[in-house]
């Protein structure tokens, strides 16, 4: 496994094309704005490595025998998915933000699935390139991207009846060593941390989007992909100097959009190619286990109730009863959360390559609460924190000799806390709820795995109506038994 530090020499050696504020970005790893979201990614490869953590944030490769990070694991059990869900959390409470490495499990683990299932309707030999493929990234212990999202275009529209035929990623040329992709990938989490960017399709499809059903994996530097960088809410925050207004002084994530010009991907790294009626599956299978890796919401819902209760304790307010119930209430949202997640992985199933899935239902369930709690929690936090989370002066403002003995004085809360540390705790709750992190926390919550519509769509399919309606039958003296 790499360590921190061997993690972030190897992303100094990738040559991402990277474009943010109109410019590229030369130094990607040491850029202000990109630098927190490579801190949180780095974490996975702390904990990994930390005695205290072993069992949760490593597994055992069925493949070598090898001890590895668990972000490249395929899960084998129930235990393992039990352990994924317990990893957000752990990683989530520790960085307070995305720590962007699931999206690329959740993406080898899909497609294992479907490779294998390929091969057995098509006789194809995808699983066996696949099984190569994932070899190398566990022993290389690489950060892959996860990309899904198309920019879809027309919403109305299927893939090939788009007036522009790029809005959905697609094959535009056969060669004999592989293929050629254009299009691009939307909102990709954590895609210029990684070192390899796994491609899926985005929907179902049929027949005539057959171009675009197309799975492959490519390093994050191959010629002819393009990052351009999605702003944050107080992002420039981060090029202020000081750590007090940017909240988390450590971490934080980051999206892009990921632009494919004629990108060449040789035949070993095709794990789909037109097999259209297979796309659905990986969509699916793909957007229940990231269902159940919002599990990281939890996580960072840990360090707002922990934020919260602490500015209640320097406000002076924790003793009031109706500030003692909202932060219940925050605890009962959150671990509502956690239990959908747990519940989803120990309710898991085998599947035919030997891996093991989530409950879809479950998932989409646990999923459809984070569209909905953290939104929630963050409410209750503004609440107990009052409404100098967004009329604070700045930390310049705060060192001024000339303002500075008014901030001090005039923001004074309980007389044994320091204004220093209410001003940071409150940060802290801003940048969760209304800055860089709250990208992560609150709309991704909502749209990140799929917007709330799509779980209840699931939820619709996957429940077993007429067993429930039997039940009421037969009760009600309708169905005589
Ligand atoms: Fe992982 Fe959560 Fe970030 Fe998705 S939002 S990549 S599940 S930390
Ligand atoms: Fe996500």
């Amino acid at each position: 496994m790499m360590t921190p530090k061997e993690y972030e020499d190897s992303l100094r050696k990738l040559d991402l094309q990277v474009y943010m504020f109109g410019k590229r970005v030369e130094n990607v790893v040491d850029d202000p704005i990109i630098r927190p979201s490579m801190n949180a990614v780095a974490y996975t490869y702390t904990l990994a490595a930390d005695p205290a953590y072993r069992d949760i944030m490593t597994a055992v490769s069925h493949l070598s025998g090898k001890r590895i990070n668990r972000f490249t694991h395929i899960h084998q059990s129930t235990d393992d998915l039990v352990k994924k869900t317990k990893m957000g959390r752990l990683l989530g409470s520790h960085t307070g933000c995305c720590f962007q490495r699931c999206v690329g499990m959740d993406a080898l683990n899909a497609l294992s699935i479907v490779t294998f299932d390929i091969d057995q309707a098509h006789g194809t030999s995808y699983y066996t390139r696949f099984v190569d493929y994932l070899i190398m990234v566990q022993e290389r212990d690489l950060v892959c991207d996860g990309a899904m999202t198309d920019p879809k275009g027309d919403r109305g529209l299927p893939p090939h009846k788009q007036p522009d035929p790029d809005m959905f990623l697609r094959v535009v040329e056969e060669k004999a060593g592989g293929i050629v992709v254009r299009g691009a990938k939307a909102h990709q989490t954590g895609a210029v941390n990684s070192h390899e960017i796994i491609v899926m399709p985005t929907i179902s499809m049929r027949e005539e989007d057959r171009d675009y059903a197309v799975s492959f994996a490519l390093p994050s530097d191959a010629p002819g992909i393009t990052y351009i960088m999605g702003r944050q809410s107080c992002d420039t925050r981060k090029l202020e100097g000081g750590t007090m207004d940017m909240g988390n002084r450590f971490f934080g994530g980051h999206e892009a959009l990921v632009v494919f010009e004629d990108v060449f991907v040789p035949w070993d790294r095709v794990f789909m190619y037109k097999e259209y009626e297979f796309a659905g599956k990986l969509v699916e299978t793909f957007a229940s286990y990231h269902r159940q890796s919002y599990a990281c919401k939890v996580g960072v819902g840990d360090v707002l109730i922990g934020a919260a209760q602490t500015v209640a304790e320097y406000n002076g307010a924790d003793r009031a009863s109706h500030i003692k119930d909202k932060i219940i209430e925050m605890n009962h949202l959150n671990e509502t959360l956690f239990c959908g997640s747990l519940a989803c992985a120990a309710e898991g199933h085998r599947e035919a390559c030997g891996t093991y899935c989530v409950n879809t239902l479950l998932a989409n369930v646990c999923k459809q609460n984070v569209t909905r709690f953290p939104y929630d929690m963050a409410r209750l936090a503004q609440d107990v924190a009052g409404g100098l989370m967004v009329t604070l002066p700045s930390e310049t403002d705060f060192r001024s000799p000339v303002t500075g003995k008014w901030v001090e004085k005039y923001f004074k809360g309980n007389a044994s806390v320091s204004t220093e540390n209410r001003m940071r705790i409150l940060r802290l709750i801003e940048n969760l709820t209304l800055g860089t992190a709250a990208v992560g926390y609150l709309t991704e919550s909502m749209h990140g795995a799929g917007s709330p519509q799509a779980q209840r769509i699931m939820i619709a399919r996957q429940v077993n109506m007429a067993d429930k309606q039997k039940h009421a039958k037969r009760l009600a003296g309708i169905l005589k038994d």
